[in-house]
């Protein structure tokens, strides 16, 4: 491999966080800043990959068991609430601790700030709301607390809206629009300049938001439906809304998202496989809005990738499709950085 592989990643989506929350809180910043040999991501690890850093999902795990609906259950909202205090509460942790090793950024300029000193460029994401009350005050506290990316729902039916349940193959147009409430989230994260990730709404929800919103549509973790027909992915439609707006499609490396057999994937999966799905995205939209969302700690990620340590192999994936210079630095973090600046604000 030649230095020209090193071509540093930020991401739209992991789940570190929740990984490091089930082990137990206690010692977890310890065992993210000196790493530890469980999962995909720790620091030493995402320093050797070229994992520059991403959006640090807080996920509210749900009982993997459907319901009579046909659902994930919902998690009450003292049980959110545990939850995403209790993962936000480690990332804080691990940014006090890392002696300036990992940053919590609220800003596109502290994202390039973190990644030219070479710290973790950390951004605090919450995936399922439903830690958020009705009276939307916790949406105001969580943005005090770097709160700067939100997914009003994961995989299930929530106050807000309703969230894509995994099918195969099934398209997106699963399930009701959003609520009132849903509504008055998606105005509040607009007045806050909250991102809003579109990863796990329904279709309905989908188009929803496209109206309403007027910052740019980003789905930080899906891939293309045209080519694997999981109905988590996103339509040729929706994919051309979200490059109309301005927005980007991070680009998911779970085998059960991108392989064609979906749920049956075989994790011996070529890597040029996950590579077809930033393809038919540039062919559709262009190359400013595709990026990456790998789902590292939240998925089952093709055997050729170990961990986080093996992203030079998806570059060198990506240059043998033959992304180089500017296009392949768009891919790997500059699409995130510009897409946010301009929902953030400068
Ligand atoms: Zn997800």
């Amino acid at each position: 491999m030649t230095n020209n592989d090193t071509v540093p990643v930020f991401d739209g989506h992991n789940d570190i966080l929740l990984r490091l929350w089930r082990a137990g809180a206690e010692g977890a910043a310890k065992r993210f800043l000196e790493g530890e040999e469980a999962g995909h991501i720790d620091l030493p690890r995402a320093r050797k990959g070229g994992f520059a850093g991403g959006l640090c999902a807080v996920y509210v795990p749900s009982e993997r068991v459907l319901n009579e609906e046909g659902n994930y259950p919902t998690p009450s909202h003292a049980e959110a609430v545990e939850a995403t205090v209790g993962m936000a509460g480690i990332l804080a942790r691990i940014e006090h601790a890392s002696n300036g090793g990992v940053k919590i950024c609220r800003s596109a300029a502290d994202i390039r700030a973190a990644m030219a000193a070479g710290s973790f460029a950390s951004v605090f994401h919450i995936e399922g709301a439903e830690a958020i009350g009705p009276d939307l005050d916790m949406l105001y506290l969580l943005h005090n607390a770097g709160l700067r990316t939100l997914g009003p729902v994961w995989s299930r039916p929530n106050i807000f809206a309703f969230g894509i349940p995994f099918r195969f193959p099934c398209g997106p147009d699963v399930g009701p629009g959003m609520s009132d409430l849903g509504k008055a989230l998606i105005r509040a994260c607009n007045e806050l300049r909250i991102m809003v990730d579109l990863s796990h709404m329904n279709e309905a929800g989908f188009w929803e938001i496209a109206k309403i919103s007027d910052a740019p549509l980003v789905a930080s973790h899906s891939n293309a439906h045209a080519l694997c027909a999981q109905s988590r992915n996103l339509t040729d439609k929706q994919i051309d809304a979200i490059g109309e707006s301005g927005g980007l499609i991070g680009i998911n490396f779970g085998a059960s998202f991108f392989d064609p057999a979906g749920p049956d994937r075989d994790l011996d999966v070529d890597l040029s496989v996950l590579v077809r799905h930033v393809d038919h995205i540039v062919e559709r939209i262009g190359i400013d809005h595709v990026a990456l969302g790998s789902d590292f700690d939240g998925t089952k990620i093709p055997n050729a990738m170990k961990d986080v340590t093996d992203l030079p192999k998806l570059i060198a994936a990506l240059r043998k499709a033959g992304y180089a210079g500017e296009d392949l630095d768009k891919i790997c973090h500059g699409n995130w950085i510009r897409v946010l600046e301009r929902t953030w604000g400068g």
